[in-house]
């Protein structure tokens, strides 16, 4: 157990870093960051900083130097990267796990030979590959870098042939994954932390909204029926279980219409899904991080109140800030980037709603005021 003002080292300055920094000061801890960024989100509110790139050895060196235990916000570190970590201090998740996540091939293999069910799938690497997936898959599908994607990038949707031709002449770096598209009900994610001794605890499953890609609106929990739940929370906890995790993870799944569970991506970090925890548990995504991280027991992931988040996405929500900040009941989050870019995630809302009375669609749309979606808030089954 890291005994109070240990030093936690995160690699990665963003948001998740930031909240993850956050719990480990609550906890006594203090959080050193391995960042590009001087000013950067978790930067701001870490006792000690890093600068320098995730594949640069002295930095490397430096940073591991400096803190107790290492962790993520941020996966995309170099096989080299991380082992050098690993062999100067303890690394939570382990650079195993950090590799089958970075690797869309690795992971949809990792899952599949452990009994998780994913959308169907092709590594193209060629013409001849990418012809053959088709033929097995059908059009349309979805092909994706299998590396350095995020937030809906590196991939693209493809209806035809030239389509496909199209996307694979453009997308890099190469190989590419062909999934077959999903015809699904809901996104729906499970967060899952474990400790070192096997321990673990998940957060109920919540329904995740994407606009363009990227995260929007996350319910918790999630609206759909108790078996669904509790089958999506068994095979959260298996995967978490199978790959050996010390630390937290996100596993996104598709519910298909006949309630089939498909993985789509697991994380093993902080996850966006998760931030209502904040505001709705006695103990958050961050706190079960830096806990199950530093070696401290691992309370249950209950929630007090039944929430939904809406990320402030780029400059159009920042311009509803005035009316955020005004409105009782919205609890505000805000990451400290200056520049609202489109597409930027600049910082999130929670609102909370009494245990079990999560309200009708029309009631969640109220209580967001102004940033609730045009198309609006209704249940997977309510859709027309
Ligand atoms: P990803 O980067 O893999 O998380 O994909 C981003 C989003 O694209 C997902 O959250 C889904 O909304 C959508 N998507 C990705 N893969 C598929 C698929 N095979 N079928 C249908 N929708 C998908």
């Amino acid at each position: 157990m890291l005994p109070p003002s240990g030093t936690i080292g995160i690699v990665g300055g963003g948001q998740l870093g930031r909240m993850s920094a956050v719990a480990a000061a609550r906890l006594g801890y203090r959080a050193h960051i391995l960042t590009e960024e001087v000013d950067g989100p978790a930067a701001q509110v870490s006792a000690g900083i890093t600068i320098g790139g995730y594949d640069d050895p002295a930095a490397l060196r430096a940073f591991a130097a400096a803190v107790d235990v290492i962790t993520f916000e941020f996966e995309n570190v170099s096989a080299e990267g991380l082992n050098l970590l690993a062999a100067l201090k303890p690394v939570h998740p382990s650079p195993l796990i950090l590799g089958i996540s970075q690797d869309r091939v690795a992971e949809k293999t990792f899952l599949n030979a452990n009994g998780a069910a994913t959308a169907p799938w092709a590594e193209v690497s060629d013409h001849a590959s990418l012809d053959a997936g088709i033929a097995r898959l059908g059009l349309p599908a979805i092909l994706k870098t299998t590396r350095l994607g995020y937030d809906g990038r590196g991939q693209a949707r493809v209806t035809t042939r030239a389509e496909a031709e199209a996307a694979f002449a453009s997308l890099e770096p190469k190989p590419l994954v062909l999934e077959g598209l999903v015809d699904f009900a809901c996104e729906i994610s499970v967060v899952v932390a474990r400790g070192a001794d096997g321990q673990m605890t998940s957060f109920d499953p919540v329904e995740n909204r994407h606009a363009h890609g990227i995260l929007d609106l996350t319910f918790a929990p999630a609206r759909i029926p108790d078996e669904t739940a509790a089958r999506a929370t068994a095979l959260g906890r298996q995967v978490a279980e199978a790959l050996g995790l010390v630390g937290l993870l996100a596993v996104e799944m598709f519910v298909d219409r006949d309630g089939t569970l498909r993985v789509n991506e697991i994380a093993p970090r902080p996850h966006n899904s998760g931030h209502w925890t904040i505001d709705a548990c006695p103990a958050s995504q961050f706190e079960m991080h830096i806990r199950a991280v530093a070696g401290l027991p691992l309370p249950p992931a209950a929630r007090h109140s039944d929430a939904v988040m809406k990320n402030l996405i780029g400059p159009d929500d920042m311009a509803l800030w005035p009316e955020v900040v005004a409105t009782p009941g919205l609890i505000p989050h805000l990451y400290g980037k200056a520049e609202a870019r489109p597409g930027r995630k600049m910082g999130h809302v929670t609102r909370l709603f009494p245990l079990g009375s999560l309200p009708g669609p029309f009631g969640i749309a109220a209580a967001l005021g102004g940033l609730a979606p045009a198309e609006g808030c209704e249940a997977p089954d309510e859709r027309p």
